[in-house]
């Protein structure tokens, strides 16, 4: 019997605000322990907790990035646990109301695209952090209420690499749209992987299976690439999985057993009665809405659609907006040409890679923006098209961009003229050379008449040189075999 694996993630997220989910304390990473923390976030007697309206719009912002469905009403609930890490014994959070739901992740999988619902993405509160000493234990409250988002997928998913792959377009996703710097070195995304298999083709759910608090997408991977196999093996020597939450080793590389359902929590949910439900309105939609930003699979496809652009070109403007900006408008310049299909696609192309190879590592090495990049935008096309063209070689191309960005100037053609780089493409010109050549070598002319046609490479190098490396060489090459093949 064959068995395929189903997967549901659970990723949870730390908001990007200044301050914290309740009080006005800050949400910063690194901070001296227990330096970010007031009476509401230790969870002493008697604090009310403030919502933080930045943390609420971020949280339908990611509604919408995530193509849910915003309720009208939402509501904040409490869910009871006892653990050091979080004093009030209680997380708030948001149950059977959350503030988002129904909607999907679209990214790239395999050959084409692919998607994973998205059950709903609610609100709640981080806690703290525990710290084990040789003799003793320490608790860091500064993590303790900040905002957290929860990312809840359907069973979605069905392999390693297929989640791997959702959590990177996720991230992407809530980068671009503004929502948290998802930076895993911080601790900013943490992930609860929810794997079960059945036989193949089955409709049923198997038993599921929880891998907790998983710090990084490569270890989700690896746990899932691990934890697939065995529960199939279980199953296929007879066995029986039982609901229940395992552990990842990353340095074992394997997942052991927690605790199985019979000993699961009882969350006693009921509605926080500290906070007023949500409701939010037409116009405070509206202004959240307008945040939003272009999805980086919409990105990367647009590129791709309206310039022609390559997989990879289109790939390095997904998420360096700038950069792609940048591109968008030196291709309006070559769009207003009315060029041929095949024209356009090769000037867009090219002026893409000026963008990427040239400018980009420049301006980075210079520490320059965008926005003040001399030389600017027709100075790019003014370089690059000669290139695409022919009428500049790649060394030349190389040679008038530096000196742009070592002088400031921003007149390629007058460069090019004023150091000679034009190409020799008088074909009258090139024919002399060619004739001379093919008499001064006709060792190597009759090599290539008997069909060696590697032979004209040689030839070829000669004009090239006769010329002082001027001549168009896709001219020096057409017109090399045609005389040859006379
Ligand atoms: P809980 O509320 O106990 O955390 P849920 O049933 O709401 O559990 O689901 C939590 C996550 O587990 C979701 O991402 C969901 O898609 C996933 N999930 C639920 N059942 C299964 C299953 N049988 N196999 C794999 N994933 C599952
Ligand atoms: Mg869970
Ligand atoms: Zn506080």
């Amino acid at each position: 019997m064959e068995y395929e694996a189903v997967i549901g993630l659970e990723t949870h997220v730390q908001l990007k605000t200044k301050s914290k989910m309740w009080c006005g304390c800050a949400n910063a990473f690194g901070a001296e322990p227990n330096t970010n923390v007031c009476p509401v976030c230790l969870g002493l007697p008697g604090v009310l907790p403030v919502p933080n309206e930045e943390a609420l719009r971020l949280t339908v912002l990611t509604g919408y990035l995530l193509n849910c469905e915003i309720p009208r009403f939402a509501k904040f609930d409490r869910k009871s646990y006892f653990y050091p890490d979080m004093p009030k014994n209680y997380q708030i959070t948001q149950y059977d109301r959350p503030s988002t739901a129904n909607g999907f992740v679209e990214f790239e999988f395999g050959d084409g695209t692919t998607k994973v619902h998205i059950t709903r993405a609610h609100l709640e509160e981080d806690v703290g952090k525990s710290f084990h000493f040789e003799r003793n234990s320490g608790l860091d409250f500064n993590r303790a209420g900040v905002p957290l988002m929860e990312i809840v997928s359907e069973p979605d998913i069905t392999s390693a690499d297929m989640a791997y792959e959702y959590l990177n377009a996720l991230k992407e996703i809530l980068v671009q749209g503004g929502v948290s710097d998802c930076d895993m070195e911080k601790g900013m995304v943490r992930c609860d992987v929810n794997v079960s298999v059945r036989p193949k083709g089955s409709q049923e759910l198997g038993a599921k299976i929880e891998i907790k608090n998983m710090n990084s997408f490569s270890g989700v991977r690896r746990a899932l690439e691990y934890e697939i196999p065995r529960q199939i093996e279980v199953l296929k020597s007879g066995g029986k999985l039982v609901q229940s939450t395992r552990r990842w080793d990353d340095v074992t590389g394997i997942t052991e057993e927690m605790r199985t359902k019979e000993d699961a929590h009882d969350y006693r949910y009921f509605p926080d009665p500290d906070l007023m439900p949500l409701a939010p309105d037409d116009a405070w939609l509206a202004a959240v809405k307008s945040r939003m930003v272009e999805l980086p699979l919409a990105r990367k496809q647009r590129f791709m659609r309206d310039y022609s652009l390559t997989k990879d070109q289109a790939e390095s403007f997904k998420l360096d907006v700038e950069a792609g900006n940048f591109f968008e408008q030196a291709a309006a310049l070559v769009l207003a040409k009315n060029l041929s299909e095949d024209w356009r696609s090769r000037e867009l192309r090219g002026v893409a890679n000026s963008v990427i190879q040239q400018w980009r590592p420049r301006l980075q090495a210079k520490n320059l923006s965008w926005a003040d990049t001399i030389p600017g935008l027709s100075s790019l096309v003014g370089v690059t098209i000669p290139f695409v063209r022919g009428e500049i070689n790649s060394g030349s191309y190389q040679q008038v961009v530096a000196e742009m960005f070592e002088s400031g100037r921003r007149d390629p053609e007058a460069i090019i003229s004023e150091k000679g780089l034009k190409q020799v493409s008088d074909t009258g010109a090139i024919e002399q050379f060619c004739d001379e050549v093919i008499a001064a070598h006709p060792g190597p002319a009759h090599d290539f008449q008997s069909g060696k046609s590697a032979a004209l490479n040689f030839l070829k190098g000669q004009v090239m040189k006769m010329s002082k490396g001027k001549a168009n060489p896709a001219l020096v090459g057409e017109i090399l075999e045609r005389k040859l093949n006379a």
